[in-house]
């Protein structure tokens, strides 16, 4: 067969991936090595060292999982509960329920703390079932909600759960990078994320960290974990050893030269300026939409910067709309899902696609669709 198809280049301005930068394209294109080339495991060592930076801990167990944001997800939960176990998982959107199908493919019970879509998790209503089950082992909440564009409080909810004595399980994934995940002043347990979203990497890496504490609790399981692959203690021995390195799997050696470079860039940029641009970009987005009479659904102090809704104006076909952007303009952005599915878009502004180009673009583009 002929490689026949015309691979477009577009601006992309969905829920993730996002627009990748040549440095890390040019990265990903370099030379494979051997994944137990000293220049491997040097820089999976500079590599963990800027995830602490990321992640704004000192957790020694902090790696990229191979494998998508879902991984991650199934990771935290599969090493850290057992067959019995309870879990409290907070749910104001599509992840949320996705994490209580990971708590109970673990064999444990997952109690719901439930949010409408485009409403934060409700500490008190959480805080009411760390109460009515004080034998729970974590709670999971999803910190920035992508289906929904809703950002929660994770210092107040790592706080409850540390305060009643049980683990945090925190979805980074949409967050890191965009918004502070600050990991250490949370007091959070288990973290994930994703490369493809406000990190600017292509999909397919997880990076995860896991406090001293989710480190003894996966050391002192009862039972083996069922996932022999992503078994912490098994993939801690080929990230985590000094020279001491085993072979676990084949880790994807250039995703990790993409995430190495991506990386290198938010160092130079710095956190806090990183998250100034989400904020600014959206700020401007949210004023260009609003001039042309659109709105925003989710009200201003619980938004995302680096994922917009966008309510779909009565008559305007959502599918027809959002084909003409990608035809038209190259530019994609997301359809809803659940609750605003048909009736909400949703326009990201993560890592790369942060920037005035992607925002003028964007507010131009859909009032020129829009208009006619
Ligand atoms: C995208 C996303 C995921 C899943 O990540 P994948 O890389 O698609 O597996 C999980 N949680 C949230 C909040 C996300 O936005």
């Amino acid at each position: 067969m002929s490689n026949a198809l015309q691979f477009p280049t577009r601006m992309l301005m969905g829920p993730g991936p996002s627009d990748v930068h040549p440095r890390v394209l040019a990265a990903m294109a370099r030379p494979t090595i051997g994944h137990l080339d000293p220049v491997f495991v040097a820089m999976m060592d500079e590599i963990k060292d800027l995830l602490r930076f990321a992640f704004q801990t000192k957790n020694a167990m902090t790696f990229p999982v191979s494998g998508p944001g879902s991984v991650g997800m199934e990771a935290c939960f599969a090493n850290l509960l057992e067959p019995g176990d309870t879990a409290i998982v907070c749910a104001n959107g599509v992840f949320g329920g996705r994490m209580k199908e990971n708590v109970e493919r673990c064999g444990a019970a997952a109690v719901m703390v439930t949010d409408d879509w485009g409403k934060p998790v409700d500490p008190n209503k959480a805080e009411a079932a760390i109460k009515a089950n004080p034998g729970a082992k974590l709670l999971a909440f999803v910190h920035a909600e992508t289906s929904a564009g809703v950002k929660s409080d994770a210092a107040a909810l790592c706080g409850l759960a540390a305060n009643a004595g049980m683990m945090s399980v925190v979805d980074a994934v949409t967050s890191l990078g965009g918004i502070s995940v600050a990991v250490d002043n949370w007091g959070a347990d288990a973290v994930y994320s994703g490369t493809q979203k406000c990190l600017s990497c292509p999909p397919g890496l997880s990076p995860v960290t896991f406090s001293p504490r989710a480190v003894d609790t996966v050391k002192t399981r009862k039972t083996k974990v069922q996932s022999w692959f992503l078994d912490l203690s098994l993939v801690a021995a080929y990230w985590a050893g000094e020279g001491a390195r085993t072979y676990h799997h084949t880790a994807p050696v250039n995703a990790l030269f993409a995430l190495h470079e991506a990386l290198i860039m938010l160092h130079e940029e710095g956190l806090e300026n990183a998250w100034a641009r989400h904020a600014a970009m959206h700020q401007q987005l949210a004023a260009g939409l609003e001039r042309f009479g659109l709105t925003l659904p989710v009200a201003a102090p619980d938004r995302l910067p680096q994922l917009n809704l966008v309510s779909i104006p009565e008559g305007i076909d959502d599918a027809k709309t959002r084909r003409r952007l990608l035809d038209e303009f190259g530019l994609e952005i997301g359809g809803g899902l659940g609750a605003f599915a048909g009736k909400a878009w949703r326009i990201g502004l993560m890592g790369q696609s942060a920037t005035r180009r992607h925002v003028l673009t964007c507010v131009a583009a859909l009032a020129d669709v829009l208009q006619r």
